[in-house]
């Protein structure tokens, strides 16, 4: 007996306004379709666990399968099936009437990348790719009777008994629209099953594919044998390693799923954190601290979101904090509202919590690490830098535990924590005003004679060389007490650190005054300014420095900060020409009665400051080469 029904549906033809709707996204039908499978079969595990569905299970596999010619595409599962009823009630009420929800909430919407791919449609979205579609179930509960329901996406709809289906479970069939064939290609389907579905919990089989075995046998050679054989095509992994628990895997199991996750990856994860928490909302998954090739690239392999081990995306913004979204891994949580947009996730309370936890997890694996491994965990420093810093610059409760293991760097090599550090320069870096200054270089070969400068006063130079290091050298000095950065060539060594003025110089001012005119000759005086200092005989005769302020400007500047970064910016650059008072080459200049002797003298000393901060280019160089010739 067959009956007719209609779709109670307020809007007459929704049909063509979601389709078109969601045009771009439509591949999302498989995954709807074969979680609905999925979901059909575990509750007949939980029922029979529970003694309600009788009898021994049998084979529970998923199949999907294409028939071109037919043009269809059949998703059969073994699962509780449907009574007539239970079609009309799920099917053509709940089913619609969440698709109806679904239009009239976001028909008007104008940005449709709000809720594509995220909203689950359910069976519904099959029309999306089907002109007609076809069920044939048979529910599990003794004495039902098998069913065909059919609907060619008006909302009328057939629906019969059927006695020729004796299998338990549903088969839905999709006539695929004529614009849709695309989806009639066994690698386009298979790389849908193999995107959305490769951690499904059920085994979802596709065809048969080609496999060699070892039949233990060998040739006249004495190799193995191995023969070709045809074998299912199972695409997912039923149980991936985020779904166990942390005691029952290894190291190398957590390398290879990995692997599994990013086959093109060929350089293994620093380290990973499982995460784990059913409450106050439900999380699993596991994160990997990946080696970054190039720290500026935006990475293509990223976190990849699944709810119940069904793919949603690998777009985590908002849901990770920003400055994990280049970690890798996977994160699995019902809790996440995936209908909404993302926007709106940001104030979802969950999402926060989410948020901030896996914030607490990775600062205390990384604080672990250090506390178990110190040489091991400043051999993986340079690598992982980048995310603590990142994480310290955005997150202030990051920052509170992560300055127990974030580590600064010297151009020596060394590490030391914020507390080492301070302890370590404050006898000899504190100035006169009690201030601890941090010398920095942000590039040894440039900043060499500087930096030796400051070694053989005894001080300790940190390297500060990424794109992040002029904020995280802001942000460190307003969050370390009594601290200031400055960076090795900023100053001379003397005024840098600063503890006493009373140093005699060997030049009087009228000396100054008089040599002042024949040293600003011998450079370009809108760039320079020259400056007589009292510094050690055992120093340069000439130097070149850059204010810090200036130059920390430009630096921010570069990194796009605007404000007076931007106006600093368009400056030309500025330096100072120290003349050291007490040099013998000074006061020799100084006492040289031959005018061009004077000049020439000057001039050289002036061009070796500028050589060895490698300002000294094209002609002047020239010039420079040629009268150390005559010089010698
Ligand atoms: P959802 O899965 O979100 O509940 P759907 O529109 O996908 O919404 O499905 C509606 C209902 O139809 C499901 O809750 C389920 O009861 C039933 N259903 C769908 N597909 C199957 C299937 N393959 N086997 C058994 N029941 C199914």
């Amino acid at each position: 007996m067959s009956t007719t029904g209609k779709i109670n549906v307020q809007t007459e033809n929704i049909f063509p306004i979601i389709k078109k709707f969601l045009y771009s996204d439509n591949e999302i039908f498989l995954r709807e379709l074969v979680s609905n499978a999925t979901d059909a079969t575990q509750k007949l595990k939980a029922l029979s666990s529970m003694g309600e569905a009788k009898g021994d299970l049998g084979d529970l596999r998923i199949e999907v399968e294409v028939d071109k010619g037919a043009k269809t595409i059949t998703i059969k599962d073994k699962g509780i099936g449907m009574t007539k009823d239970e079609i009309e009630k799920y099917i053509t009420q709940i089913a619609f009437s969440g698709a109806e929800e679904f239009v009239n909430k976001y028909k008007d919407k104008v940005d449709k990348n709000v809720v594509i791919g995220h909203f689950g449609l359910g069976f519904y979205s099959a029309f999306m790719v089907a002109k007609k579609v076809e069920i044939y179930s048979l529910s599990y509960k003794a004495g039902s009777k098998a069913v065909r329901w059919e609907c060619d996406g008006s909302p009328e709809y057939t629906i019969e008994e059927i006695s020729n289906r004796t299998q338990r479970g549903t088969n839905i069939v999709l006539h695929i629209a004529d614009d849709c064939e695309e989806y009639l290609e066994n690698h386009k389907i298979e790389g849908l099953l193999k995107k959305y579905c490769k951690f499904l919990p059920v085994e979802i089989k596709f065809g048969t594919k080609k496999d060699w075995i070892d039949k233990g046998e060998k040739d006249e050679k004495g190799e193995v044998k191995h023969t070709e054989v045809e074998v299912d095509n199972i695409i997912n992994n039923p149980s991936p390693a985020w779904t166990k628990k942390p005691v029952d895997l290894k190291d190398e199991d957590y390398k290879a799923f990995y692997r599994e996750l990013y086959p093109m990856q060929f350089e293994e994860p620093l380290f990973h954190i499982h995460l784990n928490v059913d409450y106050p909302f439900n999380l699993t998954g596991i994160l990997y601290f990946p080696k970054l090739s190039n720290k500026l690239e935006m990475p293509k392999d990223r976190i990849q979101l699944y709810c119940n081990q069904v793919f949603v995306t690998d777009n985590v913004e908002n849901i990770v904090p920003d400055f994990l979204t280049l970690l890798r891994g996977v994160i699995d949580s019902p809790d996440i509202p995936l209908n909404v947009s993302r926007s709106y996730l940001q104030a979802d309370g969950n999402v926060k919590k989410i948020s901030s936890h896996i914030t607490k997890k990775v600062a205390d694996k990384l604080e672990e690490l250090f506390k178990k491994d110190r040489a091991e965990f400043e051999k993986k420093w340079d690598d992982i830098k980048i995310f603590v810093q990142y994480g310290n610059l955005s997150d202030e409760k990051f920052y509170e535990k992560a300055v127990k293991f974030s580590l600064l760097k010297t151009t020596e090599g060394k590490y030391f924590t914020f507390d080492e550090f301070e302890n370590h320069v404050k006898p000899l870096q504190t100035n006169k005003d009690n201030k601890v200054i941090y010398l920095y270089a942000t590039n040894v070969a440039e900043q060499h004679a500087y930096i030796d400068v400051a070694k053989n006063r005894g001080y300790e130079v940190l390297l500060m060389d990424t794109m992040l290091d002029p904020h995280y050298i802001n942000h460190l000095e307003s969050k370390l007490k009594d601290t200031q950065f400055v960076r090795v060539d900023s100053d001379t060594i003397d005024k840098l650190i600063k503890k006493d003025d009373n140093t005699i110089s060997k030049l009087t001012e009228a000396d100054q005054k008089t040599l002042q005119p024949i040293i600003e000759g011998t450079v370009n005086k809108e760039q320079f300014t020259v400056v007589f200092e009292n510094l050690s005989e055992k120093d340069q005769p000439m130097l070149i420095t850059r204010p810090e302020f200036m130059r920390r400007m430009k630096d921010m500047n570069q990194l796009g900060g605007g404000g007076m970064g931007a106006f600093y910016g368009n400056m030309p650059d500025m330096y100072n020409l120290v003349v050291n008072s007490n040099h013998p080459l000074i006061s020799r200049i100084m006492n040289e009665k031959d005018e061009t002797t004077q000049k020439n003298l000057a001039k050289q000393a002036a061009d070796l400051a500028l050589l060895s901060q490698g300002l000294l280019k094209g002609e002047s160089l020239t010039n420079f080469i040629k009268r150390s010739v005559e010089l010698i």
